[in-house]
């Protein structure tokens, strides 16, 4: 039987409930396809500042070395808001990314059918749906580059760089090639090479490796025409291949045209199999703890991680398709379910299951 080590960071708000129902999903499919999961908890966000003192002990940063992979929930919440900088829960997001080396950022967004009425656009623009995969570089570019003020021309003035590497650029281009080989062989690089020498870099590395996979359609589009592409006509887009910022910010844009944050699942990926798994919402602190949440983006989160962590392909597609179901049999958590009776954050969980 196969055997995966899983460090869950549950953290705060609904972290925990969220995190413990893509257990019990995990549980549940590796009974199915004969996969054997060991959990291990560790602290990270408010709980470990209230149990510890810090955001992210290094038990924690240890243990997810340790591990084949990572689920994480959420961190953060108004009783640690008013700490100083290094203390605050968000900064332990920042620690684990750059300990654990986690250069990928794929970020996918979906429009289920069963859910197009919760999209903000008018509904002949998404009639066909849409299902994007954004592969954003994650460390590197200008949130990383070198920064400060200094006396300019007009006085004061505050500077962000933007360097970019061959070898940063030639990395994250692979993993958007395989990633589009594994979809429908169509990705967007996304540059603003009119302007930017990084940009222009980008676009020259990105058509070399192109070479390598011929069987890939690529094109390049600038990112002020993709924000307004996105919102236009989003379904032609598959694989969005684009660097730190420009991703931050259209994936966000993405994010918010499926119309539901509780469903949005991501990957953090480094150069081996180890990665970082978790929804993209935050922890919700407005109904943590009264059996509100919304379960999916997690589930999913864990769902990913069983194809691009452990090669699951089978068992993820159980997952993917359990919660397509249940969407499709019209069960709704409170966020979706617009007044109207909702499953709870273990009812829904278990309605997963029981579709797998
Ligand atoms: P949020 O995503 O936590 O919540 C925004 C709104 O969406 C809230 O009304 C919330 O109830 C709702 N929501 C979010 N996830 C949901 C789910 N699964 N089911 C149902 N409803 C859901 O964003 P926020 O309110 O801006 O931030 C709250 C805290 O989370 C802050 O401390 C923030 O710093 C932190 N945060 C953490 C992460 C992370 O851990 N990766 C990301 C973003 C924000």
């Amino acid at each position: 039987m196969k055997s995966y080590t899983i460090a869950l960071l549950r953290g705060d708000g609904i972290g925990p409930e969220i995190v413990d129902s893509a257990v019990r999903v995990l549980e549940a499919v590796g009974e199915k396809f004969a996969i054997q999961f060991s959990f291990k908890p560790y602290l990270i966000g408010g709980a470990a500042i209230d149990a510890c003192g810090e955001p992210l002990p290094k038990a924690t940063v240890e243990g997810c070395l340790a591990a084949d992979s990572v689920l994480l929930g959420a961190v953060g919440g108004p009783k640690w808001d008013n700490l100083p900088g290094h203390l605050r829960p968000e900064k332990a997001l920042l620690g684990i990314r750059s300990a654990m080396g986690l250069f990928t950022n794929l970020r996918p967004a979906k429009l289920y059918p069963a859910l197009k009425g919760e999209c903000p656009l008018r509904a002949d623009i998404v009639e066909n749906g849409f299902d994007i995969m954004i592969v954003r570089e994650l460390t590197g570019g200008i949130y990383f580059g070198e920064r400060g003020y200094r006396e300019g021309k007009y006085g004061e003035e505050a500077y962000d760089t933007e360097a970019y590497s061959r070898f940063e650029i030639e990395r994250i281009a692979r993993v958007a090639f395989e990633t589009a080989r594994k979809r429908s062989k169509r990705l967007t690089s996304i540059d603003k090479a009119n302007v930017l020498e990084t940009s222009r870099l980008w676009r020259k590395v990105v058509h070399e490796i192109a070479q390598e996979y011929p069987d890939i359609e690529v094109c390049d589009m600038l990112v002020d025409n993709a924000a307004m592409q996105l919102v236009r006509n989003p379904s032609q887009f598959d694989v969005i291949v684009t660097s730190n910022m420009f991703g931050d910010i259209l994936s966000d844009e993405a994010s918010q045209i499926t119309g539901s944050i509780g469903m949005l699942p991501s990957a953090s990926l480094n150069e081996g199999k180890r990665g970082l798994y978790e929804p993209i919402h935050g922890s919700a602190p407005d109904i943590a703890g009264q059996g509100k949440a919304n379960p999916i983006a997690t589930v999913l989160s864990a769902g990913m991680m069983l194809l691009y962590a452990f090669g699951e392909t089978e068992a993820s597609e159980a997952i993917v398709s359990a919660v397509d179901k249940v969407l499709e049999a019209g069960y709704r958590t409170a966020d979706l379910a617009h007044g109207a009776p909702a499953l709870s954050t273990t009812e829904m969980t278990d309605m997963i299951i029981k579709m797998l």
